[in-house]
């Protein structure tokens, strides 16, 4: 099924000197999908991340998800929509130094409940924490974890709301090599067993290359799509 849809989407940056970052993009995600999307610096890969991700407004075209127009949403209602439907990753985890990994972790509910989280919220929270492999950090500071286990935490976060889709830009960008696998794997893990579908934006051809699509931006255009899924199938 179709998770999102863009029809047209173009997005211009400023008002006397434009930059068409996106140019007329066609896509559509499917549910369950892992997708990377590669391109050079400059190419639009986090402006269409941030359009998909409902962070930013498209200038022009249509975005749908599951079938629904949310292009058309006030700030509220998009507010909304991401925390029910979305979950995000980032290069430099976000995570707040004060909280512990579990309070970190917990960070989303006290968005959407605005009050001191369930049992049961607290409860998933552990569940995911176990999950992404940090169960003995628990109660540590991010500055306690190495880079790759603040990545997991930062991953258990963007679950915690049970998002169908997780957006990442460069969720491996500051890693090593040897922690950059580990990472995809997790994400691959999380995708196969929640059906999490997982759009990533990275620099990593090698792991961009192990996704089920492969999606490549040059000036703002997708000039390649290419599906690896029955490869994956395969395996
Ligand atoms: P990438 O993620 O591939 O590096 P971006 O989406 O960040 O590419 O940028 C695409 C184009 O849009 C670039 O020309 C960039 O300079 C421009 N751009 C991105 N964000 C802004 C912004 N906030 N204001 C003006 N121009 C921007
Ligand atoms: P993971 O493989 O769990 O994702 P990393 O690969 O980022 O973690 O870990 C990088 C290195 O940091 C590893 O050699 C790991 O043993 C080490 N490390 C683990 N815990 C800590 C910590 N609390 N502080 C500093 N380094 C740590």
């Amino acid at each position: 099924d179709s998770l999102v849809k863009l029809s047209n989407i173009t997005k211009e940056y400023g008002t006397k000197i434009k930059t068409k970052a996106l140019d007329k993009i066609n896509l559509e995600i499917l549910e369950g999908e892992f997708l990377s999307i590669i391109g050079q610096s400059g190419s639009g890969k986090s402006t269409l991340l941030n359009i998909m991700g409902t962070l930013d407004r498209p200038t022009d075209g249509e975005l749908l998800f599951k079938g629904s127009k949310i292009s058309r949403l006030n700030d509220d209602a998009l507010a909304n929509f991401r925390n029910n439907n979305l979950g995000f990753v980032f290069q430099f985890h976000h995570l707040l130094p004060e909280l512990s990994v579990l309070e970190n972790v917990l960070i989303p509910a006290w968005i959407t409940f605005e009050k001191k989280p369930t049992a049961t919220i607290i409860d998933r929270a552990k569940e995911l924490i176990v999950l992404v492999g940090v169960e003995n950090r628990v109660n540590n500071k991010p500055n306690e974890l190495s880079g790759g286990q603040r990545q997991r935490v930062a991953i258990a976060r963007s679950l915690l709301n049970n998002p169908s889709l997780v957006l990442a830009d460069e969720p491996t960008g500051n890693l090593d090599s040897d922690a950059s696998d580990n990472i995809y794997e997790l994400l691959r893990t999380i995708n196969k067993e929640l059906n999490t579908t997982f759009i990533i934006v990275t620099h990593d051809m090698h792991i961009a290359a192990k996704a089920d699509r492969v999606i490549e931006i040059k000036d703002g255009e997708i000039v390649r799509d290419v599906s690896n899924r029955s490869k994956a199938e395969e395996e």
